[in-house]
């Protein structure tokens, strides 16, 4: 069994505050357990969002709520504490598209992630947001690796490509909450991530985000699906050969054999998270000094037929 001679990264990159914890909690609370670093870029505040009982906030009073809500479901997660692109709320096709991509492009570069997570080309609902963040986390996963893909930020990186791209796909939690209506399909299941003993730290982090009703769940037989429902992605990046389905985000670059996707580390307590700056720059220029994780991840079974992952 080979051990890791250095903490691994991954870095998430979502569109709203929530997405995170909706798509991929489970997940990111259990790598940042197993002692790798969890990195977040937000790419909007979520200001445009449903204000419910909120509905007397402006719209920047409402922005800084949304901000404080995701630094708390990042401390309940155990990850790094976000990074917003200072996207406009449903204008990230139309206002944010260059910016945001340089912005990935140098982030990548910084943090020298090993996996990047993001949404898939259906953006899970449908959300304009969400479907051109897709191409954009996508353009700057590439471009980070390309000597010609120049970025005007100061302090420039060298070009690093991540190994691994991961597009999130619908999960029970999911379904429960949003009904697809993009036209664009989701791609292929490839990975089922185990996140039964992290599902409490999610269960925190959605009611960290408390301006979102969608999140506040209260029925008991859904609380418990949600915390023990596995978490599923697609491999964009390198492309998943099988056979089967892969139960870890870096499985077959780091075992003993590609097949073999099971890893034992030391389980560490989840450390309190970095504090980094409000912006891209302030990305910590290494990884945390905790030790060498642990964490036994298995082989999981392909689901049943019909098994609900649209
Ligand atoms: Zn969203």
């Amino acid at each position: 069994m080979k051990e890791n001679k250095k903490s691994r990264r991954i870095l998430a990159i979502f569109a709203h505050p929530d997405d995170e914890t909706f798509l991929a909690g489970g997940t990111l609370a259990k790598y940042a357990a197993a002692g790798w670093d969890v990195f977040l870029l937000c790419a909007t505040r979520g200001e445009a969002g449903k204000r419910g009982e909120y509905g007397r906030l402006t719209r920047e009073q409402f922005a800084l709520l949304r901000k404080e809500e995701l630094e708390a479901a990042c401390r309940a997660l155990g990850i790094h504490r976000p990074v917003f692109l200072e996207c406009a709320d449903k204008g990230l096709a139309r206002d944010c598209w260059n910016s945001a991509t340089e912005e990935i492009v140098h982030a990548i570069r910084r943090i020298r992630p090993d996996v990047v997570v993001t949404f898939g080309p259906d953006g899970i609902s449908g959300h304009p947001d969400h479907v051109a963040l897709s191409q954009i986390v996508t353009a700057g996963f590439w471009g980070a690796g390309m000597s010609t893909y120049l970025t005007g930020k100061q302090g420039k990186a060298a070009p690093f490509r991540p190994s691994h791209l991961y597009y999130v796909l619908r999960s029970l939690s999911v379904l429960e909450c949003c009904k697809p209506s993009s036209p664009q399909k989701a791609r292929t299941l490839t990975t089922v991530v185990d996140i039964r003993g992290f599902g409490e730290r999610k269960l925190e982090a959605m009611r960290a985000h408390r301006s979102q009703k969608h999140m506040q769940f209260s029925d008991p037989a859904l609380i418990e699906k949600m915390l023990t429902a596995p978490e599923n992605f697609h491999r964009a990046f390198p492309i998943w050969h099988g056979p089967g389905l892969e139960a870890d985000l870096f499985g077959d670059v780091d075992s003993e054999s590609s097949n073999q996707v099971h890893r034992k580390h030391n389980i560490d307590p989840v450390a309190e998270p970095q504090q980094m700056n409000n912006g891209v720059t302030g990305w910590p220029s290494s990884s945390s000094q905790r030790p060498t994780p642990a964490l036994v991840i298995s082989q999981p079974t392909a689901p049943e037929e019909g098994t609900p992952h649209k």
